[in-house]
């Protein structure tokens, strides 16, 4: 990034959507508030805790690094999940990344088939991609979700190939074998002011 460009706040022009159509400030209906969440590809965890001796865990792709120092992470169960009703009494989870191979336990952890039954998820899943080990710091209420904060007591990675699994458009996808351009280095720029680009 060229010093010109960061810590500048850069004005663009109005724009109309790829589509054709206008950029519109009118509230979006729900099927294009989902198909265009859809357009943002993630990949996919399985989130575990015990409570009472008992692990429960569920599939989980509303979930984000968010602060570097403290080391924090966020996931958002919705407010009627069965995982919801554990996470006042639960003090960890766990967040199990994916591998491209283990879609069937995304699947499942979605509740969306049960049987039959992998073998019982200790607190960490087995054989995934990385794990996060986190202890519960904060929850928000987020509309029909809520919204957790966990501190990251410790990660493990699995080993190589390294593949996650991605959701896109509603669908299980799998990575491309080619790499594209290294990304800006962004631990590198946490005292610099966030470049911001806005609409009028
Ligand atoms: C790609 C993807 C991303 C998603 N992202 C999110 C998200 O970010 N937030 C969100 O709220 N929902 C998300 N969902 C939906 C969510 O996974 C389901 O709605 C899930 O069923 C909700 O959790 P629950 O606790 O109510 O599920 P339950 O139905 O209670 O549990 C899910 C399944 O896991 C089984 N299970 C749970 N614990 C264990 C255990 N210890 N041993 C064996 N089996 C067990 C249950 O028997 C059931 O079959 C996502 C689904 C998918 C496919």
């Amino acid at each position: 990034m060229n010093s010109s460009a960061r810590g500048a706040t850069r004005r663009l022009p109005r724009r109309r959507a790829e589509s054709g159509r206008p950029l519109s400030s009118a509230a979006p209906s729900p099927k294009a508030f989902r198909e265009t969440l859809g357009l943002f590809a993630t990949g996919v965890s399985v989130i575990a805790t015990e409570v009472d001796g008992q692990t429960h865990a569920m599939t989980a792709n509303a979930v984000s690094s968010l602060s570097l120092d403290p080391m924090l992470v966020l996931f958002c169960p919705a407010k009627r999940a069965r995982f919801s009703q554990l996470v006042p009494r639960a003090s960890g989870f766990s967040i199990n990344f994916l591998r491209e191979e283990q879609e069937a336990l995304s699947t499942y952890f979605a509740g969306v088939w049960k049987d039959p039954a992998p073998p019982r998820p200790r607190v960490v899943l087995e054989g995934c991609l990385a794990s996060l080990i986190c202890g519960k710091r904060d929850v928000h209420d987020a509309g029909d979700h809520w919204l957790v904060t966990l501190e990251v007591r410790a990660v493990h990675r699995g080993i190589e190939p390294l593949k996650p699994l991605l959701f896109y458009r509603g669908k299980y996808r799998r990575m491309d074998a080619k790499d594209g351009a290294a990304a800006p280095d962004i631990a590198n720029t946490a005292d610099e002011p966030v470049q911001m680009y806005y609409h009028d």
